[in-house]
């Protein structure tokens, strides 16, 4: 059997283009409760603890359904105790959805909101956690998919750590494509997705966890179905099962998206296969005209937003047509401050790729 070939590419932040491979992975049916998928749930556990620290007896990973969002609010809802105050570091709309999460469960809330184009700082952070002792949690984005700002993850967790409070990080759209060691960074709870960087199709998260600070949150949790320890006991007694139905054939198409990235070379080579196609990408869109919202030293390789042409015969609706014509999708922008769209480079998307979209939009220009 052959598979139909995808119309366009997805320069998006997720879900992106996934390899042929990890799609066929789809074609079969799965029971969840037999020995042979509890296997792969229980590989895709361990692996996921190996990517993320060479320490690995310390930490554990919890798989959980939905999408990166739900993991968040299990993490925001099952790890800070009544009594617990969250301290959110934000600059876009996903630091921002920390805070929403932590308001709509009734926990104590302070932000720090360092507004869309301007990182998170240590030094404010610092500042907060002396005047605020009471402050037991702190919580930020890796990497700022709103306008794509890759926030200063080593300063953060090294303040968070002196001050003794627990760590969580929203690596969802960093994770598998940036070196990083949990352990190293003393991170107790980091939150990611199964189709980002990682390369899988959507349907569920995962929480990397600190074992020993996951244990003691037992009967915290303010959901039923979002209750992180719960589902990490039920995975850790009964071998890889979940509590409630499992997305099989993602987890399938999952277990290939990992295989492919142990083949590609690991953690370290995507990041620079990123770094490369964010790299070019830019260099193409300023030779025809385009500016970044952000200064190169703040941009992650994953996404990078672009202001609109200065151009009164632009507009996004029609780019985007045209692009999706020529087999690209591209995506709006996010911040509230400028007209901006935006260009994921993460994905089975590879230099060739970039090189097309350049000549395609090059021969759009429909507003000079
Ligand atoms: C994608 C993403 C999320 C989760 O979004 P979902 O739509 O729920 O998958 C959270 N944080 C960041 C930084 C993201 O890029």
């Amino acid at each position: 059997m052959t598979l139909p070939q995808n119309p366009y590419l997805l320069l998006t932040p997720g879900p992106l283009s996934t390899s042929k491979r990890v799609k066929a992975a789809m074609q079969q049916d799965w029971c969840t409760w037999d020995k042979e998928y509890n296997d792969f749930v229980q590989e895709i556990r361990a692996r996921l603890v190996r990517l993320a620290t060479a320490h690995h007896e310390a930490y554990t990973s919890v798989l959980l359904q939905g999408s990166g969002t739900y993991c968040v609010e299990a993490v925001i809802g099952s790890v800070i105790p009544k009594t617990g105050k969250l301290a959110v570091l934000a600059n876009g709309a996903y630091g921002q959805r920390i805070a929403q999460i932590a308001r709509i469960l009734a926990i104590e809330v302070i932000v720090l909101d360092a507004g869309e184009t301007e990182p998170v700082r240590a030094e404010q952070l610092e500042a907060l956690l002396a005047e605020e002792p009471s402050i037991t949690h702190v919580a930020f984005v890796h990497g700022e998919t709103t306008t794509g700002m890759l926030n200063p993850i080593a300063d953060i967790a090294k303040t968070v750590n002196k001050h003794g409070k627990v760590l969580i990080v929203d690596a969802m759209s960093t994770f598998g494509g940036i070196e990083m060691d949990i352990h190293e960074l003393g991170i107790d709870f980091l939150i990611s997705s199964c189709n980002k960087c990682l390369q899988g199709v959507p349907g569920f998260g995962f929480i990397l966890a600190r074992t020993e600070q996951l244990e003691i949150c037992k009967g915290y949790a303010r959901s039923l179905s979002l209750d992180l320890v719960d589902q990490w006991e039920t995975m850790e007694k009964s071998n890889g099962k979940w509590r409630f139905t499992s997305p099989t054939h993602v987890v399938h198409a999952f277990y290939e998206a990992l295989l492919e990235l142990e083949e590609e070379g690991g953690i370290k080579q995507r990041q620079l296969r990123y770094e490369e196609n964010q790299r070019v990408l830019v260099e193409g869109m300023k030779r025809l005209g385009f500016q970044t919202l952000l200064p190169t030293a703040l941009h992650s390789p994953i996404i990078t937003s672009f202001y609109y042409p200065d151009s009164l015969q632009f507009s996004f609706e029609q780019f985007y047509d045209r692009m999706k014509q020529q087999g690209f999708v591209l995506y709006p922008g996010k911040i509230t401050a400028a007209s901006t769209f935006r260009i994921g480079n993460i994905g089975d998307v590879h230099l060739a790729d970039i090189h097309r979209l350049i000549k395609a939009i090059e021969s759009e220009r429909f507003w000079l």
